[in-house]
């Protein structure tokens, strides 16, 4: 639309894994400031296209721009410098450092000290404070999707890639997730997120994307592809 301003583009991306085709020329745009949720059944590309904004895979044809520059050839750690964050879908988080050491140890940029203030913000935020001294090993499964997210928060993003914190955890504990991105996103922060069920999507979102082997199948107002009987045939 005219006038919209949009933090990242994926024009006609493509990727294939041997004969397998992951996507298959998937175009999206994600406006600034919004919620922008995928979803699309298991093996649709999500993470393929996640994996692909984040500069950890290069695509075989199309390009990504993030606020407006061509990154489709950067590396991760010059696509994060542009200010994407991102979570992973199976946690990355390291077993023999505790949580603050985790937050810590990603924030290179920083000195010590405000690296541990920024940490000690952010576990506050997220009501996770009482886990500051655990073991990345000891955390369940939803606590690691919480601590996840702070390390994303870290490097202090403009645009964050969530893949699937909402999945295997709780509804409460998905409702507190929700809560904080919602937070975040008044903050000034532009969510871009994968999930697989419909709930969440349709509270959260501004504007949704519906993959289905590797092709984008609708897009638009949640309720409006809800509705879509092409996104029904495909994803129910
Ligand atoms: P989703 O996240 O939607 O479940 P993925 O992006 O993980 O889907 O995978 C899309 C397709 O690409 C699947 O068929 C998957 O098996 C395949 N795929 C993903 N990553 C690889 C890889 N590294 N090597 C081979 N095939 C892959
Ligand atoms: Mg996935």
């Amino acid at each position: 639309a005219p006038g919209r301003d949009d933090i990242l583009v994926v024009d006609g991306v493509s990727k294939r894994f041997g004969g397998r085709v992951a996507l298959d020329a998937a175009s999206l745009t994600v406006a600034r400031g919004s919620i922008t949720g995928v979803i699309g059944p298991n093996g649709s590309g999500k993470s393929t296209l996640f994996n692909i904004v984040a500069g950890a895979l290069k695509p075989d044809g199309g390009a990504v721009r993030i606020n407006g520059r061509d990154t489709t050839r950067h590396s991760p750690a010059q696509i994060c410098r542009e200010g994407v964050g991102r979570t992973f879908q199976i946690s990355r988080l390291f077993a023999e450092m505790t949580v603050l050491e985790n937050l810590v140890a990603i924030a290179h940029g920083k000195s010590d000290v405000q690296a541990v203030e920024r940490a000690r913000e952010l576990l506050d935020f997220l009501e996770i404070t009482a886990l500051r001294d655990r073991w990345g090993s000891e955390l369940s499964y939803g606590q690691r999707k919480l601590v996840e997210i702070a390390r994303a928060l870290m490097l202090e993003p403009t645009l964050m890639l969530l893949d699937e914190p909402f999945a295997g955890i709780n509804p409460r504990l998905q409702n507190r997730i929700v809560e904080h991105l919602d937070t975040l996103r008044r903050d000034g922060l532009t969510l871009f997120f994968i999930d697989h069920e419909m709930r969440i999507v349709l509270e959260v979102c501004d504007e949704l994307y519906v993959l289905a082997e590797g092709r984008v199948i609708a897009r638009g107002d949640p309720e409006a592809v809800r509705a879509d009987p092409a996104v029904a045939e495909a994803y129910f």
